[in-house]
């Protein structure tokens, strides 16, 4: 009997050694607050800023810029809502993203926009799940505050060309986030292109609850937690020092690997590819081109199985795989991503690989993926009847 096969590092690949070296000498290290003058609170300071070093040398920028949270989803809702309301301090209200957004960057978007009667347009995607930026830039008027638009989609894949809707913002007053969560395990983020990023360690083998909020330095923004101002005001809290030490092992190590993930994940989707969409009802969702999607992700529509069974039978016969996105809670409904890409299907299947999966992984996965699905739809078709 083998182990199962995990193909859902999207929704959390597993730690690092390095970061997990990192988590632990720290855990087990007697360290103080990171913002007291004795030793051991300084001992803790150093894993924090040796940790601030090493994420801002992986997004080019300094490490004053560099926030640590507790993941993606906060260093979301921080950008999102702390832009929109330091842009209304100056009399701006209007906020642009898109329909494609991870819920963390849209519900921040909607409830910041309903709470402040501010007005938000959200620019729908193109069929593959790509931003157009002309239609982002279009969007973007003299009041608005923030442009939201993620790196990549953590669904289909989807590479935006945020290069682009930032020369296109340069002389805009509206401030630029991107939620880089699923691209910064194979992409170059740049951080220098924006003003504001987001990161999740656990997504590229760092360990849950920590993450990154990119801001640079100068953008006026206003902060969610008030306490002991930490973290230049921005986000008050004692620093997790042993998490925030990891994220930092986790990102160098992710940026010294990514070449090599890059490429053993494009060989391993690519094969997945193959085979699968051989098989009767399945398709394929987002980008074609390999150059506009990430190298880790597989997006498939079955026909004729529904989605709950189907990722049921496929975990119980050893294949762990994502319907829709994770983090919406179990949710098997299409997500809102997906309807805004104009995918209709039975079911659909996300596929992702990560810094641990091996071609053994994806050849025993495919035994599995090409038997339940032909059986499974065998079955819905005779239960269904002609
Ligand atoms: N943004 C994107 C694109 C994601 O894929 C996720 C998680 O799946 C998040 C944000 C939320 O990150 P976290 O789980 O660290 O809160």
């Amino acid at each position: 009997m083998h182990a199962p096969v995990y193909l859902d590092h999207a929704a959390s690949t597993p730690l690092r050694p390095e970061a997990r070296a990192a988590l632990l000498r720290w855990l087990d290290r007697d360290v103080g607050n990171a913002s007291a003058v004795h030793g051991a609170g300084q001992a803790a300071r150093v894993a924090v800023e040796e940790a601030r070093e090493l994420v801002a040398a992986a997004l080019g920028v300094t490490p004053a810029d560099v926030v640590f949270t507790s993941g993606g989803t906060e260093s979301d809702n921080l950008a999102v809502k702390g832009l929109a309301w330091s842009g209304m301090a100056e009399g701006r209200r209007h906020l642009v993203t898109t329909a494609v957004e991870h819920p963390a960057v849209l519900e921040p978007a909607r409830w910041v926009a309903a709470h402040e009667g501010l007005e938000l347009t959200v620019v729908p995607p193109e069929a593959d799940g790509r931003i157009d930026p002309e239609r982002v830039l279009a969007a973007v008027r003299d009041d608005t505050a923030l442009v939201s638009v993620m790196w990549a989609n953590n669904e289909v894949g989807a590479v935006n060309d945020i290069a682009a809707i930032a020369s296109g913002l340069a002389d805009s007053p509206a401030q630029l986030h991107s939620d880089a969560v699923q691209a910064f395990a194979t992409q170059e983020v740049g951080g220098s292109l924006v003003d504001a990023l987001s990161l999740s360690a656990h997504k590229f083998g760092g360990p849950q609850g920590v993450g990154v909020a990119m801001l640079r330095r100068g953008v006026s923004i206003e902060s969610l937690t008030h306490g002991g101002g930490q973290d230049r005001g921005v986000r008050s809290g004692t620093f997790a020092s042993a998490l925030v030490a990891a994220c930092g092992a986790a990102t160098a190590t992710a940026v010294a690997d990514r070449p090599r993930l890059a490429a053993a994940a494009r060989t391993q989707t690519d094969r997945l590819a193959n085979v699968l969409l051989g098989l009767a009802g399945v398709r394929r969702n987002g980008p074609v081109a390999p150059e506009h999607r990430l190298p880790t992700h597989l997006h498939l529509s079955v026909d004729g199985v529904s989605g709950e069974a189907l990722t049921l039978m496929l975990d119980r016969a050893g294949v762990q795989v994502a319907a829709g996105a994770a983090c919406t809670a179990g949710a098997l409904t299409a997500s809102e991503g997906l309807v805004a890409m104009g995918i209709e299907a039975d079911a659909t299947l996300r596929l992702t690989v990560g810094h641990t999966s091996t071609d053994a992984d994806i050849e025993q996965a495919l035994d599995i993926l090409t038997t339940v699905i032909p059986n499974l739809r065998q079955r819905s078709r005779s239960v269904s009847g002609p």
